[in-house]
């Protein structure tokens, strides 16, 4: 019995209703026991004296007066008893109701959570009560939250497998194309020459920075970075980033222009982690603007934020892609992107390191072939 009642919660419910119930019914029992026979006697009293004229009720009194006594306890007795009864049964009814709309929901999220224990991340449970009205209670709250703890680990879950499998994609074209030149030249189809090579060293090379770009994204996205935020200006910032990419921009024959506005403000940033902003973006807006094209680092002060911004007269990028680049190994065209040697970490990396300032980013474009500006916001040192 004390097992039942240590292990479930509508049993509990039910013996604090008993315990109110009990105490009230002997805190009652006990004050008519002391108050009834005095209030009994007064009142009797009171009777008497007005019936004191008739001598021939004098020695029936006190018999009539014990009668009328006992039967008087014997109907509070009786009305006690069926009080209790009456309170008894209402105990188990509330208890039994309170319990279904406390413990009910309580035991789903308990079998809930045990199902996602097992790896099955759809089970959600029931919110009880009406969630568009007021009528959200602690325990409404309780089964919104389990939901929503839920949906992310159903999202992780999710990201946690889309990435093994990218990454297993991302890892075989390279190895197949290994592979195939090995074997071609084990065969003799192939000759040993400096193109078969220069081939296979090319691949290697793909390998080699994917698995970077792995571990700075795994770096990125678990925080294992330290950030040294300092005063720095956003001139700066860009300069470095210039100089180090301004003789590629040449060599590919793409135009790299710089226009900051007046008086830009000084903001908290790692001088590193912005460089590597930048020259993630630049390398973009370089890789994917053709031969005598135009690539722009803006910056200016807008409310209390500095936006700076890479914009190119590239390829562009169409509605429908622009909210998910930055998404991990997002690419808008998957066959061009691989050529090039892209594998659509490079902005996810960049959109970790901004916010992690604090900031947001975003890209605009007007459509395909139209080139496209991506723009990153710093909070204005204050
Ligand atoms: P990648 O290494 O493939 O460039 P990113 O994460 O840097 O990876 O970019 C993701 C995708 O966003 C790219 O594959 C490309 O389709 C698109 N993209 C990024 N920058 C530009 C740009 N400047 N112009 C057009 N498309 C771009």
């Amino acid at each position: 019995m004390m097992k039942a009642i240590r292990r479930h919660l509508g049993w509990k419910i039910f013996l604090s209703y008993l315990i109110v119930l009990l105490v009230g019914f002997i805190v009652l029992a006990t004050a008519t026991e002391f108050t009834a026979p005095t209030a009994f006697d007064h009142h009797l009293a009171a009777m008497n004296d007005m019936m004191m004229g008739d001598t021939s009720m004098m020695g029936a009194e006190t018999d009539l007066e014990l009668d009328l006594f006992t039967n008087f306890r014997n109907a509070l007795n009786e009305a006690l008893g069926f009080a209790l009864a009456a309170a008894f049964t209402a105990a188990v009814v509330v208890s039994l109701i309170v319990s279904r709309q406390v413990v009910a929901p309580i035991r789903q999220m308990m079998f809930a959570s045990q199902r996602i224990a097992d790896d099955h991340y759809d089970e959600r449970v029931d919110v009880p009560g009406d969630i568009a009205g007021d009528g959200v209670d602690e325990l409404a709250q309780l089964a919104l939250s389990f939901n929503q703890m839920a949906a992310k680990l159903e999202y992780t879950e999710d990201m946690r497998r889309q990435l093994i499998g990218d990454v297993a994609h991302e890892l075989r074209t390279p190895l197949t194309t290994i592979k195939g030149s090995m074997e071609g030249l084990m065969d003799g189809v192939l000759t040993a020459d400096v193109q078969t090579f220069q081939q296979i060293h090319r691949q290697t090379d793909r390998l080699q920075r994917l698995i970077d770009d792995l571990q700075e994204l795994s770096r990125v996205e678990a925080g294992a970075y330290e950030m040294n935020l300092l005063l720095q200006g956003v001139q700066d910032l860009v300069e470095i980033t210039h100089t180090t990419l301004v003789r590629q921009f040449e060599e590919k024959g793409v135009e790299l222009n710089i226009d900051l506005g007046e008086d830009l403000p000084m903001v908290y940033a790692d001088e590193d982690r912005i460089g590597q902003v930048l020259l993630n973006l630049l390398g973009n807006a370089l890789q994917y603007t053709a031969a005598g094209g135009v690539v722009t680092i803006r910056a200016r002060q807008v409310g209390d934020e500095v936006h700076i911004s890479v914009e190119d007269t590239g390829v562009g990028i169409q509605a429908e892609h622009i909210d998910q680049i930055f998404t991990r190994f997002y690419r808008v065209d998957r066959s061009r992107s691989r050529s090039g040697g892209g594998s659509g970490i490079g902005l996810t990396i960049a959109k970790h390191l901004v916010e992690a300032h604090g900031g947001r980013i975003w890209a605009e474009s007007p459509g395909a072939a139209q080139g496209s500006t991506f723009t990153f916001a710093l909070p204005v040192a204050g």
